[in-house]
């Protein structure tokens, strides 16, 4: 399905909870909307589910509007289906039964598939792993299989448009991972539009192929996932999706200037002229080391935490604490006086011009 979304606005009373969101995806597009508790994503999924209207703009489903100003087609007229955080499934049905229904009851089922029912809701079953388990409850089933179910039944219908709420926030680490792989099948099968929303940057970044930044109920930024990543448009962005240090400073092209006397400069590439324009640098924990070069900048490590394949750092410096990820096992401890610099300068010195010695602590 085509989804348009044009100037879109939503107020609860006096509260603005999204403004003006213009937005276009192409069939077969999953595409994840990520942001912070409260930035609106809950409310712009169900108005596309119908189940809240727009106060400005409108929404329209191959062409059609199908929610405008206070009116919108109703949910069980739109070929949409929906998965929630809590799965949702009915206590007093079976696992077939709970894709039973959703085929006896959606009104944009292919006559194929009704007329094959039982095939295909096996079919579906093998796809999420769950044959075996037809015959259960939802209270004979572990948290991971009734999301599955939840999954199962979103799919059998074969939808247009499929609204996911957050699908894998109530299950385990491990879980949700294994999830992922599980949903990207999905999606890779039924070739659906697939709208995500989630608050897990991991999440959003490893699935999708467009990833939408939402704060306070707009639009931050709108791009595919090594977009975001590597050039976030906004501070926001930065700090958000790869918890990026945002530096204080000055940018003669791409050469960064902090600090006062003396002078610190380090070349960043790829840094936004929307962020620049802020005087601020931003920098994900992983483009950082500790250096040998006394030059750089000095700083005490405050806190480490191990996490296996590398040591996250937390370091005072006269820029304020600075989080740094060091690859490899070794490990420095609290206390310790460093000096960070860019990984990309460390590994190619030639690169780059410094001159900032012993900055005031
Ligand atoms: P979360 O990640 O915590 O689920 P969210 O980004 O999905 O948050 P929404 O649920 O869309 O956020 O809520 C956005 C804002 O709208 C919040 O401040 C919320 O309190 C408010 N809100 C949501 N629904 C209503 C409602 N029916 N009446 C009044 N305010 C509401």
């Amino acid at each position: 399905m085509n989804v348009c979304i044009e100037e879109l606005s939503k107020n609860f009373g006096a509260a603005q909870v999204l403004r003006n969101i213009d937005l276009h995806i192409p069939p077969g597009e999953f595409v994840s909307l990520l942001g912070p508790s409260g930035c609106g994503k809950t409310t712009l999924l169900r108005i596309l589910a119908g189940f809240e209207h727009p106060t400005a703009g409108q929404v329209l489903f191959d062409g059609k509007p199908v929610s405008g100003a206070g009116r919108g087609v109703p949910p069980e007229k739109r070929d949409i289906s929906m998965v929630f955080q809590s799965f949702a499934l009915w206590p007093h049905l079976t696992v077939r039964e709970h894709l039973e229904f959703p085929l006896r009851h959606h009104r944009f089922v292919a006559g194929e598939i009704r007329a094959n029912a039982a095939r295909h809701i096996g079919e579906t079953l093998d796809i999420v792993g769950l044959s075996r388990f037809a015959d259960r409850y939802p209270s004979q089933l572990s948290g991971g299989q009734r999301q599955r179910v939840a999954l199962a039944r979103a799919m059998v219908t074969r939808p247009a448009l499929m609204l996911m709420d957050e699908p894998l926030s109530a299950l385990d680490a491990g879980l949700r991972i294994a999830m992922r792989e599980e949903i990207q099948r999905i999606h890779r099968i039924c070739g659906c539009t697939v709208l995500y929303v989630t608050h897990d940057q991991s999440e959003a970044l490893a699935m999708s192929d467009r990833v939408l930044i939402m704060n306070s109920g707009s639009i931050e930024q709108n791009g595919s996932s090594a977009d975001i990543y590597y050039r976030p448009a906004t501070s926001f962005v930065a700090r958000f999706v790869s918890g990026s240090n945002l530096l204080e400073g000055k940018w003669q092209g791409e050469t960064f200037c902090f600090g006062t006397r003396p002078r610190c400069r380090w070349i960043v590439p790829n840094v936004q002229d929307s962020i620049k324009r802020e005087g601020l640098c931003p920098l994900r924990p992983d483009q950082l080391v500790f250096t040998g070069d006394t030059r750089e900048l000095p700083g005490v490590i405050r806190n480490v935490q191990f996490q296996g394949k590398e040591n996250h750092y937390a370091v005072g410096t006269a820029l304020g604490v600075l989080r740094v990820h060091i690859p490899g096992a070794r490990r420095c401890e609290v206390g310790r006086q460093v000096f960070v610099g860019l990984r990309d300068k460390a590994e190619n010195p030639q690169a780059y011009v410094a001159d900032s010695a012993a900055m005031v602590m």
